[in-house]
């Protein structure tokens, strides 16, 4: 794997050791107040003629409110097609700010709000455009193939956008054209996606922090104690880990597996939230967090994504009622950031995402 220098991670809003702010939590609901705020959301849904868009990663009750309001609750790629086949005038991404700006890329005439614009993501950050476009320039022959989880100039200056339930299927195409490629921003997906294509791919060097925190060893050791569970995971995973895996897949692929595999007990290494939606359709299974570095010195998200954290029924019903958070983008950097966006909606069509034993579809 080719690996490009590493380059300086800026977690100014979020990694509260380095002394600089932490991302900050929502306002907690308490169960007086909870069902009334439900009804309040449910509310301003119809009156906004709002649509709310959740990812899997969010607060439980957003993910309900969204199933129920016939909005959806699914990974990135899925929540893009959502949202723009929708006919509602406004939507309401209760995720990360990339997810915010890939709807509103693709909706302009949309409005799209967010309950928290402050929700970031480490490969977001990590990958800062005018880095990017210099480690681009500088490697003319390569075909740019970006994740999702990047700002919508990162995307304006890609080929091609993938989410982790298409990557692989989209890189074995450009590798059997002849294509070399150039990743970003996740090395860990990156390094899986070549390893299984054999492409030649020059590397960006970034990582999910909820992810990396996954442990191979400490994943052995609770498999020694539930060896009958199956190992669910992220290919945003480090190798070894991804290496202990029953399963490999997206968000949408690892739901898919656990249905499929039928068992009792579940490890999973991804964000802790996509749990709620495996007990709702395996009631009768037991779901356990993989281990991560533990609560101590080196554990930043302990298995939850703390810009995800972000999203809460408090700022949701403010945000619907206020019509404040609202994405903005560059209309021209949303024009070119749209190419390769509508380019992977365009072959997701007629090309199913699969990942090793994720049933992905
Ligand atoms: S879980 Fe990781 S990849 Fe997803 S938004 Fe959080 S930091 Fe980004």
């Amino acid at each position: 794997m080719a690996v490009a220098t590493p380059i300086q991670i800026r977690f100014e809003r979020f990694d509260g050791r380095l002394g600089l702010a932490p991302a900050k939590p929502p306002r907690t609901v308490t169960a007086l107040e909870k069902p009334a705020l439900l009804e309040r959301i449910r509310g301003l849904l119809k009156q906004r003629d709002a649509v709310l868009v959740a990812h899997y990663y969010v607060d439980p009750d957003i993910q309900d409110l969204a199933q129920e309001t016939g909005g959806t609750v699914s990974d990135s790629l899925e929540m893009a097609r959502f949202g723009h086949a929708h006919p509602a005038k406004t939507i309401v991404v209760a995720g990360v700010r990339f997810m915010g700006e890939t709807a509103k890329i693709l909706n302009p005439e949309k409005r799209v709000l967010m309950p928290d614009l402050a929700a970031e993501c480490s490969l977001d950050l990590a990958t800062p455009a005018d880095q990017f476009s210099a480690f681009c320039d500088a490697h003319p022959d390569r075909v740019v193939v970006v994740y999702a989880n990047t700002s919508a100039a990162v995307k304006a200056r890609a080929d091609w956008m993938v989410t982790s339930s298409i990557a692989e299927k989209i890189v074995a195409h450009l590798h059997a054209q002849g294509k070399k490629i150039l990743w970003a921003p996740d090395k860990y997906l990156g390094d899986y996606v070549q390893r299984i294509t054999g492409a030649d791919m020059l590397m960006w060097n970034a990582a999910c922090v909820v992810h990396e925190e996954f442990k191979s060893q400490q994943l052995r050791d609770l498999k020694a104690l539930h060896p009958e569970a199956k190992v669910l995971v992220h290919p945003e995973s480090p190798a070894d880990v991804i290496a202990l895996a029953d399963a490999v897949g997206s968000t949408t692929g690892l739901i898919q597996a656990a249905e499929r595999l039928k068992a009792k007990t579940y490890i999973v290494a991804t964000d802790n939230g996509i749990i709620h939606q495996m007990r709702k359709r395996m009631p009768g299974s037991t779901f356990i967090d993989a281990p991560t570095a533990g609560k101590g010195a080196t554990c930043q998200s302990c298995a939850h994504c703390p810009w995800m954290a972000m999203n809460g029924l408090h700022n949701l019903a403010e945000v619907l009622e206020t019509q404040r958070n609202e994405v903005l983008v560059d209309p021209e950097i949303g024009r070119r950031a749209k190419i390769p966006i509508e380019r992977m909606l365009e072959f997701a069509k007629t090309n199913l995402p699969t990942f090793k034993g994720s049933g992905d579809a």
